[in-house]
């Protein structure tokens, strides 16, 4: 019969990778608690209306890599693209406008676009979202770069660049659209099918095309950096000076827009040529206007997403750690009734006890032990229990103790041995 596969773009992750994810999370949740942000789980569906509003609808996430579908309700649903459109819908619908005076809170997990797959870029991908509601001052655009400096050393990840611009706010936009409009039809005929249909609907999406006479077209264009109002101004021109108090690299790049529509003023991408095609792996920025427009009192936000994958591609490989566990080889009916005393004694104190569910002879059982990168093994035949003994062989030196059959003292001199406390007491070739 045919294997049943995972679909197109979807993956198991396990291993080496699931460990670097593991290491991610981990450090991620040490800087993330002591930057004050509360971690929160969102649902995975959502009403499509969530992310059409927030997003924008014409951008690429909502013209054609959402998975949406009608359920027997005829609701139409989608699966969560990216994290913000949820965490402003919690926001809204818990009234933490109200009680709180300001939100920090974080989310992790899995995301779901309907891309084309390729390195780095998969149908279902996972995302660390942190998001700041009712801060306008710039000093929060900056503490998030300062969480993104401290995770990345964390990982002891070096090479990168972090790319910050400003978008500006609707009145800088709106003043600029019509300069923009008139730059692009100049060029029109350069233009790909796709940024036609954007200069009518939202020119400034020109800017985040892939296509390489697309981006020769910007590279002449007006910028909007250049014409943004006092405001906006300030708040770039302070935001780099916190930045810069934080003793943090950053570079101005007035060409970075972001894939969606809510952002405002402070956007940033985190890139690494390590990466190859895909280089963002953390991407985020302002959305002063966002509560707003889903229905909520006038509240200004700022956020960013981490690419898991993507971060997890320029992690060295972890440190595999082989001689941590022990195995227990027994011969016999009598050495498999002690193997029950033992084993919950050990899994009981953390020490981590193998052992074959079948009976085997000692010699396989030593070369399974041996597969399993076991660092101390536990022999226990008819011999040593006359003798009251058990016998302890350190894989890596090949030597080995006679101890006395009592779990205590087995139990004791595995915790120290595991630790790497106690040498070996007497010494023989094994
Ligand atoms: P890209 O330009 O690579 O398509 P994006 O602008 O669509 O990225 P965002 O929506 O800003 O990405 O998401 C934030 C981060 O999530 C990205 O920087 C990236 O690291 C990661 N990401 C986005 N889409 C994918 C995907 N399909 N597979 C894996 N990671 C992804
Ligand atoms: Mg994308």
């Amino acid at each position: 019969m045919e294997k049943i596969r995972t679909l197109r773009g979807f993956r198991d992750i396990f291993g080496e990778e699931l460990g670097k994810f593991k290491r991610i999370e981990q450090a991620f949740r040490k800087y993330s608690a002591r930057f004050g942000f509360r971690e929160i789980e969102l649902p995975i569906l959502e009403k499509t209306e969530l992310f059409v509003r927030s997003i924008g609808d014409t951008t690429d996430i909502v013209e054609k890599e959402m998975f949406t579908f009608m359920d027997a309700g005829g609701d139409s649903l989608s699966m969560r693209p990216e994290a913000t459109a949820g965490m402003v819908r919690s926001y809204l619908q818990e009234g933490l406008y109200a009680t709180e005076r300001m939100t920090k809170v974080c989310t992790i997990g899995p995301m779901f676009r309907h891309e084309r797959p390729q390195k780095g870029r998969y149908r279902q991908f996972h995302q660390i979202d942190v998001e700041v509601f009712g801060v306008k001052e710039p000093l929060v655009d900056a503490e998030l770069i300062l969480l993104v400096r401290m995770l990345l050393d964390e990982l002891e990840i070096r090479r990168y660049r972090i790319e910050v611009n400003s978008v500006g706010c609707k009145m800088c936009r709106e003043s600029f659209r019509r300069i923009l409009i008139d730059f692009f039809e100049t060029r029109k005929d350069e233009l790909c099918g796709d940024c036609l249909r954007r200069l009518e609907k939202n020119p400034l999406r020109i800017f985040d095309c892939k296509n390489q006479q697309c981006i020769g077209v910007t590279a002449d264009s007006p910028l909007l950096f250049d014409s943004l109002c006092e405001e906006c101004k300030d708040h770039f021109d302070l935001f780099r000076q916190y930045v810069a108090g934080f003793g943090v690299d950053i570079e101005v790049n007035k060409r970075l827009v972001r894939g969606l529509d809510y952002y405002t003023k402070t956007v940033f991408e985190i890139t690494s040529d390590d990466l190859g095609a895909q280089k963002a792996f953390i991407a985020g920025g302002r959305y002063d206007n966002l509560v707003e427009e889903m229905g909520g009192p006038a509240t200004a936000g700022i956020g960013f997403a981490v690419g898991v994958e993507r971060l997890a591609m320029l992690l060295p490989p972890g440190e595999a750690e082989p001689g941590t566990e022990c195995f227990f080889a027994g011969i016999g009916d009598r050495a498999r009734d002690y193997l029950t005393t033992l084993l919950k004694r050990c899994l009981t104190e953390g020490i981590p006890l193998r052992y074959a569910y079948e009976a085997k002879s000692l010699k396989a059982q030593m070369r399974y032990a041996d597969n399993l990168k076991c660092g101390f093994v536990l022999i226990l035949g008819d011999d040593e229990i006359d003798r009251g003994t058990i016998t302890l062989r350190d894989m890596t030196g090949k030597s080995q103790d006679e101890l006395p059959l009592d779990a205590d003292t087995i139990v004791n001199t595995l915790k120290k041995r595991l630790s790497g406390q106690a040498p070996a007491l007497s010494t023989r070739d094994g």
